[in-house]
């Protein structure tokens, strides 16, 4: 894909947030109402087939342009980017570690977004500590049996698809060894859609638990060819889970600051601009600061994934310091927008009360602090 034909796509995802989404956000929010049919103007952008090759009917974006786009759409309504987040993770992984079957037969309907998909990882006792989940998939001669449930799932009710992880061996040492990757059908008998939550932000789009009573499945469905492999294909999705979790933060951050930029100029006290006060002047240098800071770091780590080169560094420091920025400027754009940024007239108490999900998902800011703390050292001589 040339620079110019991004751009334009690019481009594309900016009106669509002013055209579509703007005149409707609100109300969707308020009622928590799954956007359906933002998400299929979504995919007739293509936007579902973001980091699918062109081979496979994607659009074969770069992870920078990926970016930019949940950057966008964060601007617009975070929850449009949950919807294409774990899909997107999801495709990677099929495209990574995919049997050429399962690219076949997945990719080119993912692209379209003809089916959508979602990651089944965490579960209700273990989230941080994945390598403690209990679902387990036990093979029999045609086919696994699968028994357990997850939690938290994006796109839960709404996803046709799901990478679902797994214990294929309880009694692995180290436990990530009996790990393994599924793809799940919604058809899948066996499967069900269990409770949906209800949250504080990231209204809209379904988060649901997902239960597995004897769900059997073909022997074809373990993602790649061996069992056991699971811990580090999931390990791997999750970088780039963490690029666009990283850039939604950006998006909403950036949004949150343009209108305190805007306000600013207009709200008067004690007879000026309450931008010519200086201390407005100093959450306002300080939020510029801080996006400009997290949006390099972004960057970084998409243009590294473009290069082919392991992220898990970069992306964790993106995801941490970007999330708990947006959180920030989150409050500091209430802060000039006084009583009224605190009302449900403006749109930045949805940026306060989205902000904690970048804290939370796709692993802890705590767990990112562990990994890049780790990664540190082994890279200290
Ligand atoms: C809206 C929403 C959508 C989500 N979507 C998905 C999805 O699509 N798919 C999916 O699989 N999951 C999803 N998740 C789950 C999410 O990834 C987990 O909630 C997250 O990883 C944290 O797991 P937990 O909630 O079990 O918290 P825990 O792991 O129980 O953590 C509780 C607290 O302890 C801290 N903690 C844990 N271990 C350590 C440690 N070793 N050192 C220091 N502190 C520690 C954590 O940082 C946290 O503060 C979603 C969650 C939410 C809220």
């Amino acid at each position: 894909m040339n620079d110019e034909v991004s751009k334009q796509i690019i481009n594309t995802v900016k009106q669509f947030i002013k055209n579509d989404v703007e005149p409707v956000v609100k109300e969707l929010e308020d009622q928590d109402i799954y956007p359906q049919e933002l998400a299929d103007k979504m995919a007739e952008l293509g936007l579902f087939g973001i980091n699918i090759s062109e081979k496979y009917g994607g659009l074969g974006l770069s992870y920078v342009n990926l970016a930019e786009i949940f950057t966008e759409l964060s601007k617009g309504w975070m929850s449009l980017a949950g919807i294409l987040g774990t899909h997107t993770l999801a495709c990677y992984m099929i495209e990574n570690y995919g049997t050429d079957f399962q690219k076949e037969n997945y990719l080119p309907k993912l692209s379209k977004g003809e089916i959508r998909a979602g990651l089944g990882l965490t579960e209700s006792h273990s989230g941080s500590d994945v390598q403690n989940i209990k679902t387990h998939a036990k093979k029999n001669h045609e086919s696994y049996k699968i028994n357990g449930s997850k939690m938290f799932i994006t796109n839960g009710s709404k996803g046709n698809i799901f990478i679902l992880v797994a214990k294929t061996n309880l009694e692995a040492d180290p436990k990530y060894k009996g790990i393994s990757c599924f793809i799940l059908e919604d058809t899948d008998k066996g499967f069900s859609v269990g409770q949906k939550l209800d949250k504080l932000g990231y209204r809209g789009v379904d988060t649901c638990e997902l239960l597995l009573q004897d769900c059997e499945i073909p022997l074809n469905r373990l993602l790649g060819t061996e069992e056991g492999k699971g811990f580090p294909q999931v390990m791997d999705g999750l970088e780039t889970g963490r690029i666009n979790v990283a850039a939604r933060s950006v998006g909403v951050a950036k949004e949150a600051f343009n209108l305190s930029l805007n306000y600013s100029k207009k709200r008067e006290t004690f007879g000026k601009q309450i931008k010519d006060h200086q201390m407005i002047q100093s959450i306002i240098a300080t939020m510029a600061t801080k996006i400009e800071a997290a949006d390099l770091l972004v960057k970084k780590a998409a243009n590294l994934k473009d290069k082919g080169l392991r992220v898990d560094l970069e992306s964790g420091m993106a995801k941490l310091y970007s999330s708990e920025i947006c959180q920030e400027v989150c409050m500091d754009a209430m802060r000039i927008h006084g009583g009224y940024g605190y009302t449900k007239d403006l749109p930045i108490e949805r940026f306060y009360r989205d902000a904690p999900l970048m804290i939370i998902g796709e692993g802890t800011n705590e767990i990112m602090k562990l990994l890049i703390a780790k990664r540190v050292y082994e890279n200290h001589f």
